[in-house]
């Protein structure tokens, strides 16, 4: 077990006062933020700011944390998968999506998931712990790491978890990106499956990044089967939710809708659909599910997938077909398992 601090673990305050503790001015602290988060040292060595003796007599008390990269896969479609380490042995997942000039990295915010969505492998995992805000975004710093010289365009929060399920660490994390790392909050997306108090409560204690909901069923019957979390806050109390969320001037509410066969995709769903998006500045992303072995679902043809499309935007409701990317290595959405059983 490891004895020393690890810094970047640290809050902005407990960062302040870790440095009053060693008897260092209060400079040392926002220097230390600087190196942490924008210049991205990996050791209190690597901060070369500081003097060889202050180097040295902060790393007999301290230390720099940093994922520990274990696999890294490729898919033919170029979409990469990292398997990271955790400091307690534990593993997780990050992907990073190539689409044309962007760049995206889907991160997680916890180590499985508890939310027990259908058609999720994450979800066979369970819950086994949240992320700290610091694992969060230190898959954002070995990412951007891993791809130098290229440069990760946007985050979102879509990889293992439930990010307000994880409330604390991932608004936390939030701050990290946007305040320390100066990454703009129109690139961050955060998705939940629809923790519809929390939503509202997103809205007033983080940075005002982007929102997705993962909807997938345009009724409680279906939802519930699917996402027992419709349960306990259904399509009701979601939207409302949704209704009340503060946008920005022309930013939008993304809805991603995993298209099963037979089971959502009807033409009844998508005319359902546009109702009850009706008040929110939405867009709609269509992805059409991607199966696993064992997985109990089925992908609708295309031909079903662009009719549901069609019937959509025809009631001027944004919608996309989003392939997934990154299937041969299970790297698409709902995919990830971070080589758990
Ligand atoms: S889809 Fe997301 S919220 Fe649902 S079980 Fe999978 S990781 Fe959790």
């Amino acid at each position: 077990m490891n004895l020393k601090t690890d810094l970047k673990a640290l809050s902005k305050k407990e960062l302040e006062s870790f440095i009053k503790e060693q008897g260092l001015p209060a400079f040392r602290a926002r220097q230390l933020r600087h190196w942490i988060y924008e210049r991205r040292a990996e050791s209190i060595d690597e901060i070369t700011e500081f003097s060889k003796d202050l180097r040295e007599g902060l790393s007999k008390k301290a230390y720099i944390s940093t994922l520990k990269l274990l696999s890294r896969q490729i898919s033919a479609d170029g979409t990469e998968k990292f398997l990271f380490g955790l400091e307690d042995g534990e593993s997780i997942e990050s992907v990073l999506i190539p689409d044309k000039d962007r760049l995206t990295l889907c991160i997680s915010s916890q180590v499985g998931c508890a939310m027990k969505c259908r058609f999720c492998l994450t979800a066979q995992l369970r819950l086994r712990r949240n992320l700290r805000a610091h694992e969060i975004v230190d898959q954002v710093i070995c990412g951007g790491r891993l791809i130098h010289p290229r440069s990760i365009t946007n985050i979102v929060f879509m990889g293992m978890g439930e990010p307000l399920a994880n409330f604390y660490e991932a608004v936390e994390a939030l701050w990290r990106m946007t305040e320390l790392m100066k990454i703009s909050k129109r690139r961050i997306t955060l998705s939940t499956a629809g923790i519809a108090p929390k939503i509202l409560e997103l809205a007033e204690k983080a940075p005002r990044v982007n929102l997705a909901i993962s909807l997938n069923a345009t009724t409680d019957e279906v939802r519930s089967r699917l996402m027992p979390i419709n349960k306990k806050y259904p399509l009701r109390s979601l939207l409302d939710a949704c209704r009340r969320f503060p946008l920005e001037p022309r930013r939008r509410i993304t809805f991603e809708y995993v298209m099963l066969q037979g089971l959502n995709d009807t033409q009844d769903d998508a005319r359902r659909l546009i109702r009850i998006l009706k008040g929110i500045p939405s867009k709609v992303n269509l992805i059409p599910f991607n199966p696993y072995p064992g997985s109990e679902y089925r992908r609708p043809s295309d031909e079903e997938i662009e009719r549901f499309q069609k019937i959509v935007l025809g009631g001027n409701v944004t919608a996309l077909i989003r392939k997934s990317k990154g299937q041969d290595i299970l790297a698409a959405c709902g995919q990830l398992k971070a080589g758990y059983g």
